[in-house]
This record gives structure tokens, sequence and C-alpha cells, in this order.
């Protein structure tokens, strides 16, 4: 139980010693190069192999099909060029109103802190967005400010990124008080996989942090597979979801990965016992590299209708696209829709 040796160490610590060397990760997964179904794994400069060991301790050793593991491994195939697919699928460049601020939703907008990860997802939509070169500085906020207050519509804002749980709890907090100040919002919303992938990140600080905030929480995780959930990951997340914090997840469809009705029901369920509720499964974003992550809509018609058959409408996440230029995210359901 290689897990129980992070559940000792901080969260800081293990941010910091993440696995970056695929080599190393099959070491530890105990597989060999040629175990891997095409072979070679891919070097990457651009957007590297980057995995907690908490992660990694919840793949299976020995399987290179691992669900956990093909989300994270390099692999040669994202060098395919593939029609559709390309690196900046939902326009993201053009809705960046100012530094961090990605404004397309009516009454929210996404506020990016950080450009980091604790892991990197080889089928992120955000692989290649230039992030750096976005951040807001700490002393924009009087320009995001006006922004909020010139446009009274805005009531909730989405601490998204990167991943807004790699910042410290200090920064966490002069953020969230900086938004408390403004009376018109009320919600605070927090897409966050650290939770996921570093489960000691719900520390006794960051619990009392959200808890005693005048803003209405939503902490929106990220879990694609039932074997990411542990029973430490669900216990942390329990903290928060017993102080009155609202703990939703998303999911991408992804093949090879959880592109099968029996597997979305698990992690339905799964994700209910921890007092989470399903939210969103995204269809995978047309991202350059992501094409072999791809499932025909023939096939998601096939697994969402047997999802809608097999689980109480309660735990049935919404089906949804996103598309470049829409108000709103883009339920899908039949494959005349996409
Ligand atoms: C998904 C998303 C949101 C949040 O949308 P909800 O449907 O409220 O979860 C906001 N802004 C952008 C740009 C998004 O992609
Ligand atoms: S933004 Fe989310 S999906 Fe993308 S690499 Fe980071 S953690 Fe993974």
């Amino acid at each position: 139980m290689i897990n129980y040796l992070f559940q000792e160490q901080n969260w800081q610590t293990q941010l910091s010693d993440l696995i970056t060397d695929p080599q190393e990760l099959l070491e530890t997964l105990e597989l060999s190069q040629e175990q891997l179904l095409s072979g070679a794994i891919l070097a990457v400069d651009q957007f590297r192999l980057r995995v907690p060991r908490a992660f990694v301790g919840k793949m299976q050793k020995g399987n290179p099909l691992d669900p956990l593991l093909l989300q994270v491994l390099p692999h040669h195939l994202e060098l395919e060029e593939h029609a559709g697919f390309v690196t900046d699928p939902l326009g993201e460049e053009q809705a960046n109103q100012q530094p961090g601020v990605l404004h397309k939703y009516k009454s929210r907008f996404l506020l990016t802190l950080t450009g980091a990860c604790a892991i990197h997802c080889r089928y992120c939509f955000r692989r290649h967005f230039p992030y750096q070169e976005n951040l807001p500085k700490n002393d924009d906020w009087p320009n995001i400010k006006q922004y909020i207050e010139e446009q009274p519509d805005i009531n909730e804002v989405i601490l998204s990124g990167g991943d807004p749980l790699t910042l410290s709890n200090r920064k966490l907090k002069v953020w969230i008080e900086r938004l408390e100040s403004l009376p018109q919002i009320k919600f605070l919303r927090i897409h966050s996989r650290v939770p996921i992938v570093i489960p000691n990140r719900v520390d006794e600080e960051l619990v009392s942090i959200l808890k005693n905030s005048r803003l209405r929480i939503i902490l929106v995780v990220h879990s694609n597979h039932a074997s990411e959930l542990d029973d430490f990951t669900c216990s942390q997340l329990q903290q928060l979801v017993k102080c009155g914090i609202t703990v939703l997840n998303q999911a991408v469809l992804l093949k090879g990965v959880n592109d099968s009705a029996d597997v979305l029901v698990e992690l339905s369920y799964r994700l209910f016992d921890a007092g989470i509720m399903p939210y969103y499964l995204h269809v995978l974003d047309k991202v350059k590299g992501a094409h072999h992550f791809d499932t025909p809509a023939k096939n998601i018609d096939l697994i969402y209708k047997k999802v809608l058959e097999n689980l109480p409408g309660y735990l049935v996440p919404k089906l949804v696209r996103e598309i470049a230029g829409e108000k709103n995210k883009t339920p899908l359901f039949g494959a005349s829709t996409f």
C-alpha cells in the first residue's frame, strides 16, 4: 500500500517531488518500454511528463493499459497531425480580456492565477495555451476589480488555471479576500485536480479558509476513473463536504480510460460515496496531440445511453461539449447533436 507513505507527507513536499522522467515512472510501475502498446514513449520538451507520486501510487503495477497511466504518459501518437485538431480549439486566446481574465459566459468568468498544474494530463485543452504571458500580477487587482464592477451581471468568479490549488494558502486567501470585498460576488468556484492527485492538499488551513469565507464555495474536482478515488482521497474531500462546501466532479470522456458505461457508472457511485456530485462529462476538446483519446460520436451515444439507464438521474453527469463562441457549454445527446 504505497499510498500510506504519502499520507504522512505535506502537500508542498509532494508538489516539489513530482515524477517528470518517463523512465522513472515506468520503473516505479515495474513496466518496460517493450510492454507499452506502441513501444517508445515520447521525449517531450513542451508539455512535459508531470505526475505526483501519490497519483502513481493509485496505478496498477505491471499494467501498461492502466487508465491512470494512460492519462499522463507521453505517447508518440501525440505527434500525429489530424484534421480539426488544433492548438486553441476553444478560441481562448481571443476571449482573454485582461491578464488572468477569461470571460466568455454571462454571470461568471475564469480567473487564472497560475499556469502551473500538479499533473500534466495529455488530453488537456490548455496544453498549448501561453499562460505565462497571461497571468495577473499582484498589482493588477485594481483593474480586475474595475472590470467586475463595470459588469453587474457577474456574480461568480471561477478560479481556474493551471490549477489554483497549486498556490499557497496565503496567496489563495489574499485573492479570496479581494473577491469577498465585492458585494456583487456571491459564489466562488475553484476548479482543481490537485485534491485528486495530491489529497493532502486539503489541509487544515485550506479547510478553514474555505469554511470561513462569506462566499458560497463550490469546488469542482476532476476525476476520470474510480481508481483515482481511494479511501484517503475520499476522506480528504469529505472534510470539505462536511463543512458545507459543494463538491462536484467533472470528467473527460477518454478512449482507453473511461469510454465504457460500466466505468462511468462506477465512477459516479464512488464519487457519491465521498459526497461528491457528478457534474460534467466533457467530450474531448479537439486539441492537437489528443486525437488518440477521441471517442467516435456513435460510441459516445451508446455509452451515454447505457449510463442513463443504469444510474439514478442525480448521478448522471451532463454530457457536454464546449463550442467556441457559445455562451454556455452545449449539452449533447443523440449523434445528430455532434
Ligand atoms: C466551463 C466554463 C465556465 C463554467 O461554466 P459552467 O457551465 O458554469 O460550469 C466558465 N467559463 C469558461 C470559459 C468555461 O469554459
Ligand atoms: S488544467 Fe486540469 S486537465 Fe489540464 S493539465 Fe492541468 S490538471 Fe490536467
